[in-house]
């Protein structure tokens, strides 16, 4: 997550279900059961522990080489993959970005298929080397892919490792503009940073232009499916890359530590101390079965949630 650089305007509270009313027993389908059980924090941890030897500051060595690692892992995984080579034109930053994007085909007839795009940012600080900020979320993509093996979806799917999200979200907002044309035909995107905080919870929010209140129905739906239970975040950001699919009007879901308790969820924020160490298994492992059932669940939908 970027730091804070204007005042973020909060928008109108959401009251979160309470556990206490009457529920249905979970009945999750065999999919998301199967999703569920490949979705392990022991896997994710061991890309986060590659990637946070070193700091993946956009532009430098170990950005690379996080680049090549991804990439590898995708190949193996049996994903189209391929690093998008854009140029940054910002008022933050200006030169080449270098995007990870791997692809997988749905199998709705052409011209009906839909796109889901699920993206980290795999850059960190220069000051870290960014194990929860955002080797986390980077490594949970990985896993993701790994776990549709085997399991087909309507629609089309793309993940999206970010590069220059520390500089400006600077990789997302190049790389909606270099896709605009498959904007229409995006669903929703799924949003992953910092999602194995230390003190942290499983939690989201929800774009600030395109949260509506089916978007939250749909989180509802599938936590009362599947059993899986996460805090829906009545602040909502600009910190993080789906504000920059959120922009264009694309529905976002942001998947992390909430931006009113950074620090106090994560105290290694932006640190040195931001290692391998201080992951919670159990965050990283909610955070991985939640995101897994949502993105089958969009993978799915014929139509954008209005
Ligand atoms: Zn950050």
């Amino acid at each position: 997550m970027r730091l804070a650089v204007v005042a973020q305007a909060s928008v109108r509270p959401i009251v979160v279900p309470s556990s206490a009313g009457l529920r249905l027993a979970a009945a999750p389908s065999s999919d998301e059961s199967l999703l569920i059980e490949r979705m392990q924090a022991s896997k994710t941890l061991t890309h986060i522990d590659v990637l946070n030897r070193t700091p993946r500051t956009w532009k430098t060595p170990g950005y690379d080489q996080a680049v090549d690692y991804v990439v590898q892992q995708m190949r193996d995984a049996g994903w189209d993959v391929r690093v998008e080579e854009l140029e940054a034109k910002s008022w933050s930053g200006t030169g080449k970005l270098r995007n990870v994007v791997a692809e997988r085909r749905g199998t709705a007839a052409d011209g009906e298929r839909k796109l889901v795009v699920a993206g980290a940012h795999l850059d960190s600080v220069r000051n870290g080397p960014g194990a929860n900020d955002n080797a986390s979320g980077s490594s949970t993509l990985i896993e993701l892919a790994k776990s549709f093996e085997g399991i087909d979806t309507r629609n089309d799917v793309r993940l999206v490792w970010f590069d220059g999200e520390e500089a400006g979200l600077l990789g997302s907002i190049a790389h909606v503009k270099a896709n605009a044309a498959d904007s229409d035909r995006t669903i929703a995107m799924l949003n992953m940073d910092m999602v194995g905080s230390y003190a942290g919870r499983v939690g989201f929010d929800l774009g600030r232009r395109t949260g509506t209140a089916g978007l939250s129905d749909a989180m509802k739906g599938v936590q009362l499916r599947t059993g899986l239970t996460a805090v829906e975040y009545p602040e909502r950001h600009s910190r993080s890359d789906h504000a920059s699919f959120d922009n264009v009007g694309i529905p976002s879901i942001d998947f992390g530590v909430s931006v009113k308790s950074v620090e106090k969820d994560d105290p290694y924020y932006h640190s040195p101390k931001d290692t391998v160490d201080k992951i919670n298994p159990d965050v990283l492992e909610g955070y991985g079965d939640l995101i897994a059932v949502t993105l089958l669940d969009f993978a799915n939908r014929s139509s954008r949630i209005g």
